[in-house]
C-alpha cells in the first residue's frame, strides 16, 4: 500500500504521519539538538509537552533551523496539575510564550482527569481563536472520549494513545476511525521489546530494514501517526525511512497478533500523577 507522508485531519489539516517526540530530553542542550537534528533529517512534526520541561528549546531549535513555520506541526499538551478552563488557557499561554510561536498546531489534553470536560472546552476555545489548527486529547479510552463528546461542539480531531504492537489497540482505533479521530502512536518501539520477536527479525532481513522500521511501517499501515523519539542521528534518520518500502496484508496482520495488551506507561484508567 501506498502511504502519503501526511494524514488529512477532520477539518482538512494535513498532519505528518512521523513526527519526532521529545520526551525525557529536559536538558536544553539535548533537545535543542535534537530538534536540529530531526529538522534536517526531514521531520516537520515536533511533539512535545509542558511538563517536559523543553518547551523553549524546542522553541529555539524551531528558530535556528530557518525551517519555515508553515512547514512545521508542532504538538503541544496541558499537564495534569493546570487543567480546568481557565487553567488550560493559561497553561496555553505559558506553552506558546516558551516556544516562542504565535499558533499550536495541536494541543492535547495530555492525561484523562476528573476535570477533562472543562479542559477541552478551553481547548475548543484555543481553537474558535485559530490559536491552535487542531484539537486533540491523549490518553483517552473510549469512555474518556464519550465523556468529551458529551460537552464538545467540534469532536477531538486526533487522540495521542500508548500504541505498539505488544499494545495495538485494535478496539480503541477502531473507535476512533468511527469518530474520524486520527490516532497517534506514543511509545511507538514499545521500548523495543518486539525488536527480536522472530516475525519482525524475519521481515526486517526479508525487506532489509531495521525491526524498528519494520514496526514504524506497521504504524504507517494500520493508520496510525507515529512520533518516535531518539537521540542518536542514524536512528533518529531510519526512523523516517519508512516510506520507501510496504508490508503485506498478512504481515501486517501478523505484527497485529503480537497484541499481549503490554503496556510500558499507566494506564488511563489508573494513575496517580
Ligand atoms: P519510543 O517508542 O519512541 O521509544 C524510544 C526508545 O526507543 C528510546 O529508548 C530510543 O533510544 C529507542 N529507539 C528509537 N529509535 C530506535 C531505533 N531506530 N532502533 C532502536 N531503538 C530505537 O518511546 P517514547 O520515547 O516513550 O515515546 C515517543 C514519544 O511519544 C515521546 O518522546 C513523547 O513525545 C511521546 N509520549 C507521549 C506520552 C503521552 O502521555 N502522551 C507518553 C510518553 C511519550
Amino acid at each position: 500500500m501506498t502511504i502519503s507522508k501526511t494524514i488529512t485531519l477532520a477539518n482538512g489539516v494535513e498532519m505528518p504521519r512521523i513526527g519526532y517526540g521529545v520526551f525525557r530530553m529536559k536538558e536544553h542542550e539535548v533537545a535543542f539538538n535534537g530538534v536540529i537534528e530531526a529538522l534536517n533529517a526531514g521531520y516537520r512534526a515536533i511533539d512535545t509537552a509542558a511538563i517536559y520541561q523543553n518547551e523553549e528549546a524546542v522553541g529555539e531549535a524551531i528558530k535556528a533551523s530557518g525551517v519555515e513555520r508553515s512547514e512545521l506541526f508542532i504538538t503541544t499538551k496541558v499537564w495534569n496539575a493546570d487543567q480546568g478552563f481557565d487553567n488550560t488557557l493559561r497553561a496555553f499561554e505559558t506553552s506558546l510564550k516558551k516556544l516562542n510561536l504565535e499558533y499550536i498546531d495541536l494541543y492535547l489534553t495530555h492525561w484523562p482527569k476528573p476535570t477533562l470536560a472543562e479542559t477541552y472546552k478551553a481547548i475548543e476555545r484555543l481553537y474558535e481563536e485559530k490559536l491552535i489548527r487542531v484539537p486533540g486529547v491523549s490518553n483517552h479510552h473510549q469512555h474518556h472520549l464519550e465523556e468529551v463528546f458529551a460537552v464538545a461542539n467540534v469532536k477531538p480531531m486526533v487522540n495521542q494513545v500508548e500504541c505498539h504492537p505488544s499494545l495495538a489497540q485494535h478496539d480503541l482505533r477502531a473507535f476512533c476511525a468511527q469518530h474520524n479521530i486520527a490516532v497517534t502512536a506514543w511509545a511507538p518501539l514499545g521500548t523495543g521489546i518486539v525488536f527480536t520477536h522472530p516475525i519482525v527479525k524475519g521481515l526486517a532481513e526479508k525487506y532489509s530494514k531495521t525491526p524498528a522500521q519494520i514496526v514504524l511501517r506497521w504504524h504507517l499501515e494500520v493508520g496510525n501517526i507515529a512520533i518516535p523519539k531518539s537521540v542518536t542521528p542514524q536512528r533518529v534518520k531510519e526512523n523516517l525511512e519508512v516510506f520507501d518500502f510496504a508490508l503485506a496484508v498478512d504481515e501486517v496482520a501478523a505484527i497485529s497478533a503480537l497484541n499481549t495488551f503490554h503496556r510500558t506507561g499507566a494506564d488511563p484508567d489508573n494513575f496517580d500523577f
